[in-house]
């Protein structure tokens, strides 16, 4: 894309008599809570620009941020100009500490990469000031995200109870519906299933005998036995096994945490998790398993070739989608599976932990004069339309308006979406909800596809999962240290007894070991950060 040189010129002069009625003043310096100098509603914010200091990240192929067309119309609409310190993305963190270091603070940060530990810690000491206020008083869009999701409002409040950043995000679906609550999709071999003449499997002993018959009676037809029953990759975020263990009375998600009844639960000490063991073992000594399951936990290549040997020989995969497992010429063979019954008659699954926002994507500082203008400029990128351009790119390059909705023009020739979004969107700040992509944003055909998907599971999710929750420095330092040594060596020991069996002798041994390396203590502080979650209001 040619770099833009038309460079609007806007004086403060035009607006001015519009609405402030030719008053005036000399310059910018706008005094905290003087409301005469800029409009409390309505556009322009100021009648004479204003200038902020803003630093950002940027992506390597993004120009100048005062060259997008998105910024430009912003400054057109507002008459606040950015000084941008625009830093290259990767050396973004390192710079952004020094600044804070230095003391030598701009007015915000934007796209801000704020830790929770950087909001904590600059909110304590003052370095960043606490926006409630702002909100309330001149970021009516903000506001407005909170009240409708007041889930969000509870994901951005400190442990103090206040607020110090913005959010940033787009909600794929939402709540157990989002298109991530259940990353384990199981597929199996319909063609195969067919030419058996078996029926998709409902139950894991269904499961247990179409694989029996997968490996023994030669579906592919080539006279070998070179079937692979299943392959899955252990503890891969969306390739592990974790959610067939819930056909025990509890899935088992990466983390190995779920909620219950707002209780923090571990799953690796429960009897449910005991049982598939035992159960999904035994299925590893029959040879129905693919070993290398276990084996290739830091590749995932070695499973998407699984699906593309020359001969058909993958009976079933857990993968995000199929296709990228066995490729567009076969991915008509596999459908997926829905949740399993257990020998009990036990089907549940796990709703996986963790947000669809960030939070520290938008601090004030301290040095800042003019907090009621910079609240009212970040405000403008919480319009839901304005968020789908500054996360996409702007109507007019990005998008074009049918009924009003936003929908996508067709990409400049040669362009991938990737990188043209990265030269037209700064995607800095802002929330499209799950209710913006109904209303007024084309969501991507292939999320479309997934969030579809993910219906056929959500009857039998968890009721409650954990959000990205906001734990102090403390606790982020002792709960990592602690999760560190728990997941090798739950993880370690979960592969082993998979592969080998052994859990019953070692089960007594297991738990104590949990023990001494500080499970208690580590639910508890999950358990104290969650609690403080729901208390927030
Ligand atoms: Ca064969």
């Amino acid at each position: 894309m040619k770099k833009r040189v038309l460079s609007i010129i806007f004086t403060g002069i035009i607006v001015s008599s519009t609405f402030l009625g030719g008053c005036s003043t000399k310059e910018s310096n706008v005094s905290k809570s003087d409301v005469s100098k800029f409009n409390v509603t309505g556009l322009p914010i100021v009648k004479q620009k204003v200038t902020l200091k803003v630093v950002s990240p940027k992506a390597p192929l993004a120009p100048s941020y005062n060259e997008m067309t998105i910024f430009k119309k912003l400054e057109e609409q507002t008459n606040v100009h950015i000084d941008w310190n625009n830093i290259p993305d990767t050396d973004y963190q390192e710079k952004k500490n020094l600044l804070l270091a230095s003391g030598d603070l701009p007015d915000a940060f934007y796209n801000a990469g704020f830790s929770d530990y950087d909001l904590v810690k600059y909110s304590q000491d003052g370095t960043i000031i606490p926006l409630d206020d702002l909100i309330d008083k001149y970021m009516p869009n903000v506001k407005k995200l909170l009240e409708k999701k007041p889930e969000i409002k509870k994901f951005i409040t400190s442990p103090d109870g206040k607020i110090y950043s913005l959010p940033i995000g787009e909600e794929m679906g939402s709540g157990q519906g989002a298109i991530g609550s259940n990353p384990y999709f199981f597929f199996i071999n319909k063609k195969w299933l067919d030419k058996l003449g078996m029926k998709i499997p409902t139950t894991l002993d269904e499961l247990h005998d179409v694989l029996v018959a997968f490996k023994e009676k030669d579906p592919n037809g080539n006279g070998k036995k070179d079937e692979n029953p299943m392959s899955f990759i252990h503890m891969w975020w969306c390739a592990d096994i974790g959610n067939l263990f819930g056909g025990f009375g509890m899935a088992d998600p990466n983390d190995h945490l779920i909620v219950r009844d707002g209780k923090v639960i571990y799953t690796a000490v429960r009897e449910e998790y005991k049982e598939a063991i035992q159960y999904f073992s035994k299925w590893v000594q029959e040879g129905l398993i693919d070993k290398e399951s276990f084996t290739l936990t830091k590749d995932p290549n070695a499973l998407f070739a699984k699906g593309k040997t020359s001969e058909q020989t993958l009976g079933s995969f857990i993968w995000w989608e199929e296709t990228e497992i066995v490729g567009p010429e076969r991915e008509k063979d596999y459908v997926l599976v829905g949740p399993l019954k257990g020998p009990k008659g036990e089907q549940k699954i796990a709703w996986s932990n963790g947000s669809q926002w960030g939070r520290g994507a938008f601090v004030i500082t301290k040095a800042n004069k003019n907090p009621e203008i910079t609240a009212r400029w970040i405000d403008q990128q919480f319009e839901p339309k304005m968020t789908a351009q500054i996360h996409w790119g702007p109507i007019g390059e990005v998008y074009e308006e049918k009924d009003g909705k936003l929908v996508n023009k067709p990409l400049p020739e040669g362009v991938a979406m990737g990188e043209f979004r990265q030269k037209v969107a700064p995607n800095g700040a802002g929330v499209v909800t799950a209710e913006d992509f109904e209303k007024i944003v084309d969501m991507e055909p292939r999320a479309k596809v997934r969030i579809d998907r993910v219906k056929l599971f959500t009857p039998y999710m968890e009721k409650e999962h954990l959000p990205s929750l906001f734990y102090t420095p403390e606790e982020v330092e002792r709960r990592n240290q602690i999760e560190t040594e728990l997941g090798e060596y739950v993880n370690k020991k979960r592969a082993q007894w998979l592969m080998n069996g052994g859990i019953e002798g070692e089960w007594d041994k297991y738990l104590s070991d949990l023990k001494k390396i500080g499970i208690d203590e580590y639910i508890k502080i999950t358990q104290a950060a969650y609690d403080r979650y729901n208390s927030n209001k």
